[in-house]
C-alpha cells in the first residue's frame, strides 16, 4: 500500500512535481501514476467490443484504446476492471475520485 506522503503534489504551471520521483508529469501522466502507487494497477488495453467508460458512461468504441484499471486483490477486481476512456479528462477525474474516496471523503 502506497504511503500517503509519497503522493504530495505540488502544482507548477498546469503540471505536477512530484518530488520523490523528481520529475513533472501532466495531470494525466500523474492520474495513471496516482492509481498505480494508490494499490491499483493501470493497463492500456484495446477494445474487442464496446464497453462503457466508468466515469463519462458514454461507450469506449471497439478498436480503441482505453485504461483497464484493476483495485484490490478479490476476483471481482480482477476480472472486471473499471474502464475509462484514454484521456485525460476521465482518468483524470477517476484518479480524483479514488483520492477522495482513499482520503475518506464523499465524492
Ligand atoms: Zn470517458
Amino acid at each position: 500500500m502506497a504511503d500517503h506522503t509519497d503522493i504530495m503534489v505540488s502544482v507548477r504551471q498546469g503540471s505536477y512535481y512530484l518530488p520523490d520521483v523528481k520529475q513533472y508529469m501532466t495531470d494525466e501522466e500523474y492520474a495513471v501514476w496516482y492509481v498505480n502507487h494508490s494499490g491499483g494497477r493501470i493497463e492500456v488495453k484495446k477494445a474487442r467490443k464496446e464497453h462503457t467508460c466508468n466515469i463519462c458512461e458514454l461507450p469506449i468504441l471497439k478498436g480503441t484504446e482505453y485504461y483497464a484499471i484493476f483495485y484490490g486483490g478479490g476476483l471481482g477486481g480482477l476480472k472486471f476492471p473499471d474502464k475509462v476512456h484514454k484521456i485525460r479528462d476521465c482518468i483524470k477525474e477517476y484518479a480524483d475520485k479514488r483520492k477522495a474516496q482513499q482520503e475518506g471523503h464523499n465524492v
